[in-house]
């Protein structure tokens, strides 16, 4: 299994493993003979959801996203928004729906980590410019006919299928050592 697969593997499991941990939260802060439950209990069970929540998601992607400076900001936002949209959520719920505050956070609690993993996956995702640096970084570590310079990179023989020319192993990893001093010196002239 390939990394980016696993971490998909593990962003699907987000949902049933918080579910999970909304269960096991509600048993130990509501669930203990007190109906309707106070907003203080309430609270807890989503303070905790949402550490988890928020622990579980930035670990899952920490060593993906290029951390910037501005990006950083931007997910500051977001989780302000997020808890902004539970504000406004359980304002609804109160005045609309004539519910008690400790039943409207209960019921719209949700919204603010369903909001942040949104806001996250807009915010956290590779900019054009970036996929472009991390391409250029990829194309630094392929290997490239020393003839004609067609990308060889995977395949099984030292033959170039574009221009038909053979080579050795050791000429071809020479070559590349040459290229990629070829690369550092034009980054240098342009510098
Ligand atoms: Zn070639």
């Amino acid at each position: 299994m390939s990394e980016i697969v696993a971490r998909i593997g593990l962003a699907v499991m987000l949902l049933p493993i918080t579910a999970l941990v909304w269960t096991i939260a509600s048993y130990a802060f509501i669930y203990n003979g007190n109906w309707p439950p106070s907003a203080m209990s309430v609270v807890s069970v989503w303070v905790f959801v949402y550490a988890f929540v928020a622990t579980y998601w930035i670990c899952l992607w920490k060593n993906v996203v290029k951390w910037t400076e501005s990006r950083i900001r931007r997910s500051w936002v977001v989780t302000a928004l997020a808890l902004f949209a539970g504000v406004v959520g359980c304002s609804c719920f109160t005045i609309f729906l004539k519910q008690s505050l400790a039943e409207a956070m209960l019921g719209i609690g949700q919204i603010v980590p369903v909001c942040w993993i949104l806001g996250t996956i807009i915010v956290w995702k590779e900019t054009p410019l970036e996929r472009i640096e991390r391409l250029n970084l990829y194309n630094r570590r392929s290997v490239c006919c020393p003839a004609c310079q067609y990308n060889m990179t995977g395949l099984s023989e030292t033959r170039c299928p574009e221009c038909g020319k053979s080579f050795t192993i050791d000429e071809l990893f020479v070559a590349q050592q040459d290229q990629q001093l070829d690369l550092e010196d034009r980054q240098q002239d342009l510098e």
